[in-house]
């Protein structure tokens, strides 16, 4: 009976040679390894304490809650440095309260790193967002994700049945599954819990964190805030998703210090 997974050619040292396997192994990555040691060069060639300052600390300005499009590169779009964003990305840039990675993340950012700002942003052309509305099973667990973008339409079909021309339908239903991500994120204890402390501090300028929803166009390479008024929706909802009041907030703490 032959193996299950037959051995790859490059897996049996050549002359018992590692030095050939090493490379048999990488040689299809191109230059990635080369590219690295002219990125580090670079760094230092501009700063020689660079990798010093990026080891000492990890204290990033931005979360950054973005699809896993290989064209929506978080740091390289806002020009920003190694060391202020934290990254998640996914299919479509979706908060869903059962995506343990997502809210894992995003439990860290606030009650550890404490970031101020979580940046939501969508990207037109987006696979993920035209794949949900094909009436097409994509088979789980792809279909299941996208369920949570067929929802956003469902929540917003008046606006986007009424809109003929598909790309353009395509486009809005973008904003609105990041302005939908953006109320996800509200709803969550770990943005509510962060938020309550802020208020609390008087030593803080405002509440965080500051939600901002953004969309990014592959065609121009510009990074556009939508103008949307989230406070709007969060009045809406107070009664329906808020989860701590004040009071509430100071007893917990009390007998709780993670939260
Ligand atoms: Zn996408």
């Amino acid at each position: 009976m032959p193996p299950l997974t037959p051995a790859e050619p490059e897996n049996t040292p050549v002359n018992g040679s590692e030095t050939k396997h090493y490379a048999e192994t990488h040689k299809d990555i191109g230059n990635l390894f080369e590219q690295n040691l002219e990125y580090v060069q670079m760094k230092k060639a501009r700063d020689p304490l660079f990798f010093e300052k990026l080891a000492a600390t990890h204290k990033p300005k931005y979360l950054w809650i973005g699809c896993a499009d290989a064209r929506v590169p978080a740091n390289e779009i806002m020009g920003e440095e190694a060391g202020s964003v934290f990254v998640v990305r996914n299919v479509a840039n979706m908060v869903v309260g059962t995506d343990f990675n997502l809210m894992s993340a995003l439990q860290y950012a606030m009650s550890v790193l404490e970031i101020p700002h979580i940046i939501v942003c969508g990207h037109y052309d987006c696979g993920g967002v035209r794949a949900s509305i094909v009436n097409r099973d994509h088979v789980p667990p792809l279909e299941n994700w996208l369920r949570n973008i067929r929802d956003v339409y469902r929540l917003h079909q008046k606006e986007l049945d009424a809109i003929s021309d598909p790309e353009q339908r395509h486009r809005r239903l973008v904003e609105l599954n990041v302005i939908e991500q953006c109320i996800n994120l509200f709803k969550t204890g770990a943005v509510q819990r962060r938020r309550v402390e802020t208020y609390m501090n008087k030593d803080l300028p405002y509440s965080t964190p500051r939600i901002h929803a953004c969309v990014f166009d592959p065609k121009d390479g510009i990074l556009r805030p939508l103008q949307v008024d989230l406070n709007k929706y969060l009045n809406q909802y107070h009664d329906i998703y808020d989860l701590y009041t004040v009071d509430e907030m100071k007893k917990m703490r009390l007998v709780n210090k993670y939260l």
